[in-house]
């Protein structure tokens, strides 16, 4: 039976599912990440882990997501791999000469997957990951955004602060600042909570602790405009929110959501707001609603 292949390579692990061409999941499986001598063994056992797993002669093509910036097939800099300036398809044609290969950079397939993995697909979405820091993905009319610089959908260095704290990227106020885990315990100690963690926070303000309830305030309030300059910017179907943070669920997403619908313009109110229903497995769906594209057109 035709399949296609997702692989999404991360740091500790590279975590494969081969799928129907339907998009039904066939089965799932992972195999550790070994990131010595600058990574070079990643390849070769993902090539024998298949070999391993699946009938190579049913596989119509390869999605690989990859946790770096990606132009065309080559992967320009994966510091948590090893990798730099590495060319995945040239690499893997070796072995697999008949096997079309995909190669997209993991955050922006992980919006791919949210928007397309689901039962009621959302060809155009923007993917907000609220975790240690905040990254995200751009789908419009069901196409990954890439940008001239790769840069398309770094919704965490948004600057939402002119004034605000510093961010790892050197400017200051990003939405990373904010409305990641450790930007909700920033504003929590700033507004005289002493919790250390971003759940207890939201623990916290669910049960009505004031101080708590001003920090997410504050982040909610920084996100819903952070959305607004998307909303006039993409006008997507859909908002998806995910990572760690977003476990606060409809408390987080219904707050949002109100203060978004308050400053949206004209009909972009309408946007629909979701949860993430992939999780660690996002990646994998979308780089195989990745290779698809490229095999069923
Ligand atoms: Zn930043």
């Amino acid at each position: 039976m035709a399949s296609l292949i997702g692989i999404d390579i991360g740091g500790t692990t590279i975590k494969m599912g081969q799928f129907k061409l339907t998009g039904a999941l066939i089965k799932k499986w992972e195999i550790p990440t070994q990131t010595a001598f600058d990574g070079m063994f990643i390849l070769n056992d993902i090539e024998a882990s298949l070999s391993l797993e699946v009938n190579l002669l049913d596989v119509k093509g390869i999605g690989f997501g990859v946790p770096g910036p990606v132009n065309g097939s080559v992967v320009l800099e994966a510091v948590n791999l090893g990798w730099k300036h590495l060319d995945v398809a040239e690499v893997f044609k070796q072995k697999f000469p008949h096997i079309p290969v995909t190669v997209d950079n993991d955050a922006n397939v992980a919006a791919l997957g949210e928007a397309l993995s689901r039962e009621d697909a959302y060809p155009s979405m923007v993917f907000f990951t609220l975790g240690t820091g905040v990254g995200g993905g751009i789908v419009v009319d069901g196409k990954i955004v890439e940008g001239s610089h790769g840069a398309a959908g770094e919704l965490g260095h948004m600057i939402i602060d002119l004034n605000g704290a510093l961010c790892n990227c050197g400017q200051k106020g990003c939405l990373e600042t904010i409305a990641s885990a450790t930007g909700v315990v920033r504003l929590a100690k700033k507004h005289g909570s002493d919790l250390t963690d971003a759940k207890a926070v939201f623990d916290a303000a669910k049960a009505g602790d004031l101080k708590a309830l001003s920090a997410i305030d504050e982040m909610t309030d920084a996100l819903a405009l952070a959305m607004q300059h998307v909303a006039v910017t993409v006008d997507p179907d859909a908002f998806v929110i995910g990572g760690g943070v977003s476990k606060a669920g409809a408390f987080l997403i219904d707050k949002v959501k109100e203060k978004y619908q308050k400053m949206a313009f004209s009909d972009t109110k309408h946007v629909a707001f979701e949860q993430a229903l992939l999780g660690h497995n996002a990646g994998m769906y979308g780089a195989f609603q990745a290779i698809k594209q490229k095999v069923m057109i």
